[in-house]
């Protein structure tokens, strides 16, 4: 499959990480102008990589003259204004994109804030908190702030010499998730929207600049319903006429409709897992974590948390599961 994408001038750069994940995609895309899809994190090992890896296709930094950012990661932003700076290269994202990427450092830490109120709220014990927040802020160097200089709109072409690219944004995995789609060729660049070998937890984020600035003024205190929003995205994508799915990590995907379907029942089988252990007696989330993955909902507690409230949402919204707030921590208990 990378060999097909391999011969349209299409190369799979795979720039190791610190993180779990393990290695990160980007991808060179040989047309003019000469293309970079994601950047890796921001360390001088992924940047030596990645330089390797140009080099191997007779490329230098210094020839890139696009960047495109499939979404807000750390992962896949970290090298994003270095490698800018080096050449001169335009860098392309989503609208909304642009002002949190600009002003990472900010949006870190208010997403930090906007977790700790959510876990608080949903019964993870303050420590279990703190401690989670020292992490993330351990983390935050391996991502950097960003200059876009050139903004996409959903829906819009991106044009090259040789193809052009319908930009889609699919929130979901996190607000900015963007999918690059070739409609000629088939190819759909999909960044970490959907990944062969794990599901991509679709992480309850802080909403974008814009939508944070919509929803203070009509004062929604409605927490972001992000597994919705993924699943949504998710049927979007199956209708998409795709040969190949270009992934931000793992293998790329041949038959993207099977594995959306596989994710579909997935997230099902997870619902009613749920509503047994809510139907049995009211729970929070916390509670209702630990039922289900142990050690692993304090440890990971932010990533449970989400899976938890994702697929609650989705039994909120089969009014089989309703919401009670009790001393400032919300139980669930079915309808
Ligand atoms: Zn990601």
């Amino acid at each position: 499959m990378l060999a097909r994408a391999a011969e349209r001038g299409v190369h799979c750069l795979a720039v190791p990480t610190p993180f779990a994940v393990g290695r990160v995609n980007c991808y060179l895309v040989e047309d003019d102008p000469l293309t970079l899809v994601d950047a890796g994190p921001n360390s001088a090992t992924s940047l030596t990589a990645l330089q390797d890896a140009l080099d191997e296709h007779g490329r230098r930094v210094e020839d890139l003259r696009r960047i495109v950012v499939t979404h807000q990661h750390i992962d896949h932003i970290g090298l994003v204004e270095i490698l800018a700076r080096r050449s001169g290269a335009e860098v392309c994202a989503l609208e909304g994109l642009a002002p949190w990427l600009a002003d990472y450092k900010r949006e870190m830490e208010e997403n930090d804030s906007f977790s700790a109120a959510i876990m608080l709220r949903n019964g993870i014990p303050q420590d279990v908190v703190f401690a989670l927040r020292a992490v993330s802020a351990g983390f935050r160097a391996w991502g950097a702030p960003a200059r876009v200089t050139r903004t996409l709109r959903d829906g819009e072409l991106l044009p090259f010499a040789g193809r052009g690219w319908r930009v889609l944004h699919r929130p979901g995995h996190s607000p900015s998730d963007t999918v690059f789609h070739d409609e000629d060729s088939g190819e759909l660049f999909g960044g970490d929207h959907l990944i062969k070998h794990i599901s991509s937890n679709p992480l309850i984020s802080r909403p974008l600049p814009a939508a944070v600035a919509r929803e203070e003024e009509g004062s929604s205190e409605e927490r972001p319903r992000a597994l919705m929003a993924y699943l949504d995205s998710l049927r979007l994508t199956r209708e998409l006429e795709v040969g190949v799915v270009l992934a931000g990590h793992g293998e790329p995907i041949e038959d993207h409709r099977s594995l959306i379907d596989e994710r579909f029942r997935m997230h099902e089988r997870r619902a009613e897992k749920l509503y047994a252990l809510i139907a049995e007696r009211p729970r929070n989330a916390y509670e209702l974590a630990q039922e289900m993955w142990g050690n692993v909902a304090v440890t990971q507690a932010y990533l449970t948390l989400s899976e938890v409230l994702g697929h609650v949402d989705l039994l909120i919204d089969e009014d089989r599961v309703v919401e009670r707030e009790a001393d400032g921590v919300v139980c669930f208990e079915a309808a």
